[in-house]
């Protein structure tokens, strides 16, 4: 079977431009399981249930199908046949996805579909991200991967993908991000852990490029 990779860490830490890069050089398949959440999140936003509501939001995630493409050049998510790319990514939705990815059940659902997923891609192999893939969804993974980076750059980072400039963009985006780094980090089910067996990678003085050759170099041993 092909290679599985998890790689894992907070928000802005870097992850997802260096897993799609890692996924491409090394010709696997790429999951961001970070967007599923965001579509479920989406998802109750738009039906304007109250995300608070365990039920109501574990219910929402039973019934909504996600539609996921898995090329690293080209990932898609659509839930109930709507395309959402663009719309899990708005601050709305990266504010409230903490609350709803809290919720046991819409994770048991989630990570049910993302071993789906990687073994389907089990031919090829795929490089997954998210908070729990290394302890979670892919405990066997032979490669896991946790990037962290100081909260500073991680929210300039963050800041720069919304095209934001102002100094008080980026102290709003900081404020939040440490926000969700809590509650992802706190919460009863799968909080955000490094797993015992993870390259560990401080990606706040690190290019891309630096990220991806660590993780290559033990790809190969
Ligand atoms: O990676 P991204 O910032 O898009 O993830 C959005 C949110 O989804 C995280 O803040 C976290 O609450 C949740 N998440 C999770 N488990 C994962 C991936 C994401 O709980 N494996």
């Amino acid at each position: 079977d092909g290679l599985v990779i998890a790689v894992d860490g907070p928000g802005g830490s870097g992850k997802s431009t260096a897993a799609r890069e890692i996924a491409r050089r090394l010709g696997l398949r790429y999951l961001d399981t970070g967007a599923m959440y965001r579509a479920v999140t989406q998802l109750a936003l738009e039906s304007r249930i109250d995300i608070e509501d365990h039920n109501a939001v574990a219910e929402l995630a039973e019934r909504a199908v996600l539609t996921i493409g898995t090329s690293p050049d080209n990932p898609t998510i659509a839930v109930n046949g709507e395309p959402v790319d663009d719309l899990i990514r708005t601050r709305a939705v990266t504010n409230a996805v903490s609350a709803v990815a809290a919720v046991p059940a819409v994770r048991r659902r989630l990570v049910i579909r993302q071993q789906q997923i990687i073994t389907e891609a089990s031919p090829v192999g795929i490089v997954v991200e998210g908070r729990d893939i290394g302890s979670v969804v892919a405990p066997n993974a032979p490669v896991k991967v946790f990037l962290t980076a100081s909260t500073e750059v991680r929210a300039l980072r963050r800041s720069h993908q919304l095209g934001e400039r102002g100094v008080d963009d980026v102290a709003r985006t900081l404020a939040e991000l440490d926000r969700r780094d809590a509650l992802d980090s706190t919460r009863a089910a799968d909080p955000l852990a490094v797993p015992d067996d993870a390259i560990v990678l401080d990606s706040t003085a690190l290019s891309v490029q630096d990220v991806v050759d660590e993780v290559l170099r033990h790809c190969e041993q």
